[in-house]
């Protein structure tokens, strides 16, 4: 198998799409429409810095496929974005709404910027400039951003305030992911670590994996990875090793989450929490355990580091940690991989919950939408389990056959046009 460990994003993404489209004889005009993005906007706008200069950031928003509704997904602020990631994640959302079966096509965004090197002031209106650049194209009927990596309910809170300043009128629907006092969702903070639990508690219970005392491993300790690795630990489960974009921490004997998540406020990062000995973020992901979490970029593991890769679960709280090649690997293994566009469905699937509460002006008590996320979420598990048992093939697969067939299904109703 050849190693090919700087391959983009984006060309993991075709190349997971083309697996799939050929395993289903897609039509060859929908096959050749799905494997680009419909529109990509690129923008370069400037902000004011607090010393008084101004600096020009670049970003884009990208929507990928529009044929079940609206383009749907988050806005990403990291030093590394570029607009290739951009159109591999707004692809990646196309498929994880259509597993999910969510009423939205894909869309994602991308700001080049280390946010942790702005001031609160300059990150308030490097997200308003580029909000208004992208406002040509986003909305509550055609594009709904979301949070993704560093970015967060505050952000979301900016972008509506934005979009409803340009417009004249509160449109609490042009975003997700919002604080509760804005028309937020209960629950959404924590929907995507939600999700990935339930997938993981499902998982094991088709390999007899007893969570009680399992351990787990998670790369990656922001929102989706820390909440993840708190709820798996109430269930029971032993959390021996996490790290951040600083590094990571291990410990054998169970890691107290609460006293690293108070260290991690402290510091700014897990690394050098006491009791713990350094573990780099590659090292982390050949720590042998029952279930490994990436939950931090893309491009994590591949066919350099598959075959080191001691796990009975791998549960991808992460959009695109695996490549193509470390999927074989894995899956010739035995490890289950449990796929992004279905393992880290959870935030999309609360923020379609939050657009609904938004549009309806009716919101839900949290147990109501954590019921509703569970249900989904055990559907759609079982749905892609049953595909790839069918296809006798790993769980990316099946995902990918259920849900680019549906995305292909609304096109060909639709048709070409004109
Ligand atoms: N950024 C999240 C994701 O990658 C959530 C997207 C959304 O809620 O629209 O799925």
């Amino acid at each position: 198998m050849s190693s090919a460990p700087q391959k983009s994003a984006w060309a993991v993404a075709q190349q997971q799409f083309d697996l799939a489209a050929s395993r289903l004889g897609l039509d060859a005009g929908i096959a050749a429409v799905l494997r680009e993005p419909r529109r990509q906007l690129t923008v370069h706008f400037p902000v004011r810095m607090d010393d008084g200069s101004t600096r020009v950031f670049e970003g884009h928003r990208v929507q990928h496929n529009l044929g079940r509704g609206p383009a749907k997904g988050g806005i990403r602020f990291h030093q590394d974005v570029n607009i290739e990631e951009v159109k591999a994640l707004s692809m990646w959302m196309s498929w994880k709404c259509a597993v999910m079966d969510l009423p939205y096509g894909g869309g994602k965004g991308g700001v080049t910027v280390d946010p942790k090197k702005l001031s609160l002031g300059e990150l308030e209106r490097l997200t308003r400039r580029f909000t208004t650049e992208i406002a040509v194209i986003i909305g509550p009927e055609s594009d709904i951003p979301a949070p993704d990596v560093n970015t967060n309910s505050q952000t979301m809170a900016w972008m509506m305030d934005t979009y409803s300043m340009h417009v004249g009128y509160t449109v609490p629907g042009v975003v997700t992911g919002k604080p509760i006092a804005l028309g937020g969702s209960l629950g959404r903070n924590e929907a995507t670590a939600r999700g990935a639990v339930f997938c993981i508690r499902e998982a094991a219970a088709k390999i007899n994996l007893n969570l009680k005392g399992a351990t787990v491993v998670v790369q990656g300790y922001g929102n989706a990875g820390s909440i993840a690795a708190r709820l798996i630990s109430e269930m029971g489960a032993k959390v021996i090793a996490v790290s951040d974009s600083s590094g990571g921490i291990q410990n054998p004997a169970g890691l107290d989450l609460a006293a690293v998540d108070a260290h991690k406020k402290k510091t700014g990062s897990v690394v050098a929490f006491a009791g713990s000995t350094p573990v780099s973020n590659q090292a982390i992901l050949e720590i042998p355990c029952d279930v490994l979490i990436p939950a931090a970029l893309e491009n994590q593991i591949t066919a350099d580091n598959a075959g080191k890769i001691k796990t009975k679960i791998v549960a991808e709280a992460a959009n695109g940690p695996t490549t193509p090649e470390a999927d074989e690997i894995l899956f010739k293994s035995g490890a289950m991989v449990i796929p992004d566009i279905l393992c880290n469905a959870g935030g999309v699937t609360v923020s379609y919950f939050e657009w609904v509460q938004d549009l309806n002006r009716d919101f839900w008590e949290e147990d109501e939408v954590n019921a509703r996320l569970e249900k989904k979420m055990v559907r759609a598990f079982h749905e892609v389990y049953e595909m790839a048992q069918k296809e006798k093939s790993h769980l990316r697969l099946g995902a990918y056959l259920l849900s680019v067939q549906r995305v292909a299904d609304a096109m060909k109703v639709r048709g070409i046009y004109p």
